[in-house]
């Protein structure tokens, strides 16, 4: 139609709200481990504005540090199982504890962040349009009764033990995200993370991998919980956040496998962290909590053939990033 009019010019403002930031990106859980390097690498985009919202429970300003002040990024003092009102494009829901110290600590809380917390981000999600990813976890497996896990596996999970809240949990959100999306067409990503870790771990949170690194370098020993032939699959955290962006970015729903599918045993891992930081270190064994799963390993088929993601780093690399990360944080130099 020549004669329509031309469409007004944005204000100044919209462009140079147009230029700054083309996508404005809300990652709950943001000041935590996995959290902070994905608002790292978000925030290499300059086309992305990152909002972090967190309540502090396991993580700290401290991670996001970096970020304070600069005019593409904020932060806000929340807690997901409150309403919140923000205007984003992408939510990133990471917000949950995921060491199983801090998650069995006030169980009932951490039900209430999976179901209530879940439930409002998908209401802020359907409020505004936004695409949702949820990091889920290998946990829904439960103590899994085949070997690999593959997404179609529907778990062994014990409904009523110390670690439900957060399995259970999980699996609520997993649910809520497949009825929102199917009855309010919301679209989402759910990525099944299996265990990660890398800098910026809380150095006593009592994940092994942790617990390990920090032991070897206090001399203390490995405490290595029986029967030590539990098997676990270590991914590092900057190929997890690769993943996570890939599936937020790509066309399926999930739920996907995200891990690395290299398998050990405790007893194992023990052995490489002494061999990696301190071979004169003692590994003992140590009582087990009740329901923890004898074995896992992901099976990474449909991540490798819909992301094309692929792990990079093998853990006797990543090991040592950490272990840096580590020694700077607790003040104790390698030994010369
Ligand atoms: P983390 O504990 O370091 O980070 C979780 C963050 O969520 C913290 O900053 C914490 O303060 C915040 N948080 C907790 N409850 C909240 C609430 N009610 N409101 C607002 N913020 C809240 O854990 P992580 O290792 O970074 O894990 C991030 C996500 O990945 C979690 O959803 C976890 O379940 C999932 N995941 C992690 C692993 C792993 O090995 N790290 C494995 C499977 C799944
Ligand atoms: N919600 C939110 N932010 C929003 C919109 C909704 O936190 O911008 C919360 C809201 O408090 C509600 C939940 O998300 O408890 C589910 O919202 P929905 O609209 O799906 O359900 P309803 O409010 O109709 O129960
Ligand atoms: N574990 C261990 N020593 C520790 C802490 C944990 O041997 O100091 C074992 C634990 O029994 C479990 C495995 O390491 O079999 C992984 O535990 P973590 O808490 O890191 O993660 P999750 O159980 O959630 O996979």
């Amino acid at each position: 139609n020549a004669s329509a009019k031309p469409p007004p010019e944005p204000s100044p403002l919209r462009k140079a709200k147009f230029f700054q930031a083309n996508m404005r990106i809300l990652v709950t859980g943001g000041a935590g481990f996995i959290g902070s390097h994905l608002v790292d690498r978000l925030m290499q985009n300059e086309k992305n504005e990152v909002v972090v919202v967190d309540n502090y429970f396991t993580g700290s300003k401290d991670n996001l540090k970096q970020w304070f002040g600069h005019p593409r990024f904020e932060l806000i003092r929340h807690d997901v199982t409150e309403t919140l009102l923000v205007e984003v494009d992408q939510i990133y829901h990471l917000a949950c504890p995921a060491s199983p110290i801090f998650y069995k600590y006030n169980p009932v809380k951490t039900i209430k962040t999976n179901v209530i917390g879940t439930l409002n981000m998908l209401g802020l999600a359907k409020r505004v349009g936004a695409r949702i990813l949820l990091t889920s976890t290998s946990e829904v497996y439960g103590d899994p009764l085949i070997h690999p896990q593959d997404e179609s596996y529907w778990g062994n999970v014990n409904p009523i033990g110390v670690r439900s809240c957060y399995d259970e949990g999980k699996r609520v959100a997993e649910t809520l995200m497949f009825d929102y999306h199917r009855q309010h067409g919301i679209e989402i990503r759910i990525a099944r993370i299996f265990n990660t870790y890398g800098p910026r771990m809380n150095i006593d949170d009592g994940r092994v991998v942790s617990n390990f690194i920090a032991q070897a370098i206090r001399d203390e020993p490995l405490t290595v919980q029986l029967p030590g032939t539990q098997t676990r699959s270590f991914c590092y955290v900057s190929d997890m956040v690769d993943g996570l962006i890939r599936l937020m970015e790509g066309d399926n729903t999930g739920p996907i496998n995200i891990g690395n599918p290299g398998e050990f045993t405790m007893l194992e891992l023990a052995e490489n962290v002494k061999e990696l930081i301190n071979p004169d270190v003692q590994i003992i064994t140590v009582e087990n909590t009740p329901d923890d799963p004898r074995q896992r390993k992901p099976d990474i088929t449909k991540a490798k053939s819909l992301l094309g993601w692929e792990p990079t780093i093998k853990l006797s690399d990543g090991i040592p990033l950490m272990e840096d990360d580590f020694r700077s944080r607790l003040g104790i130099s390698r030994k010369k």
